[in-house]
């Protein structure tokens, strides 16, 4: 039998000095409800909770200052050792066997199993997790995670998790808050030069044009509609207010592309 294969029995999460941790008999690993919570990160974490109760029990009241086998001459006796040593193989073992059989394992990859809960494994990582703390089979170190990728507009870091994915099933985002929301801000209000009707150009809609050299619309929507419908057949009537550039099509794209980075960028 091997216990805690390579590890101090005082090294902690945290990075204290080993000889500070010996001295102060601060030991790392929990009994019950009793914890520093400083148990080291990794196998060893699975390893101790596999182990039986009166062998965690015998380590934890020798090794934490104290407790009840922790002053020299309360220690426990060889003898005392090897009977939970026996105790663990002759009659813990194969119940604990049967109840997860990952403990059987000298590298345990999880936690020992309770008997009176679920689990399943995670439909990403391939973890056996208790059930309740999955969402649709994935459990929260996955959901957690993700992707990264970039604010198109600003560069920022955005954050693109498995729940985002799985779960609220978002689209990547395009835009960071921020943008999305200054976009979507008026840049002005014009007064159609046509109806005379007041409408409004947001700040993407001006960022678009800027970045294509194009002046603002000076017409409405409907009427920006309207012009392009007779330009398109052939009405000199709308022409002679002729624009080569033809900001009407831009702004209808503008109004795609805006509705687009909407969509992509709703959170
Ligand atoms: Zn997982
Ligand atoms: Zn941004
Ligand atoms: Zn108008």
């Amino acid at each position: 039998m091997i216990m805690l294969p390579g590890k101090p029995p005082y090294s902690q999460q945290g990075g204290e000095d080993q000889i500070e941790n010996i001295l102060k008999m601060n030991f790392s690993y929990p009994l019950g409800e009793k914890t520093n919570k400083k148990t080291p990160e990794g196998p060893w974490r699975y390893i101790w909770s596999h182990l039986p109760y009166k062998i965690k029990e015998a380590f934890y009241k020798s090794f934490r200052k104290g407790e009840e086998y922790s002053a020299p001459g309360k220690r426990l006796t060889t003898a005392d050792w090897y009977d939970r040593m026996e105790h663990y193989l002759n009659d813990a073992l194969d119940k604990m066997i049967e109840n997860d059989p990952m403990s059987a394992e000298l590298f345990p990859t999880r936690f020992k199993r309770v008997a009176s809960l679920t689990y399943i494994s995670c439909k990403l990582c391939g973890k056996d997790v208790v059930e309740d703390m999955t969402e649709n089979g994935i459990c929260r170190d996955c959901l957690s995670k993700g992707e990264q990728c970039h604010c198109s507009r600003c560069g920022k870091i955005l954050k693109y998790t498995n729940r985002d994915k799985y779960i609220s099933q978002e689209k990547r985002h395009d835009l960071c808050l921020n943008c999305h929301t200054y976009l979507n801000q008026v840049y002005s209000e014009v007064y159609c030069s046509e109806c005379g009707s007041l409408f409004t150009i947001t700040n993407g809609e001006y960022e678009f044009l800027q970045q294509k050299g194009f002046r603002l619309p000076q017409k409405c929507k409907s009427c920006r509609a309207a012009s392009k419908y007779a330009v398109s057949h052939g009405s000199s009537q709308v022409a002679a207010g002729g624009n080569t550039e033809d900001p009407d099509q831009l702004i209808t794209g503008t109004g795609s592309l805006i509705s687009q980075l909407l969509k992509l960028s709703k959170k």
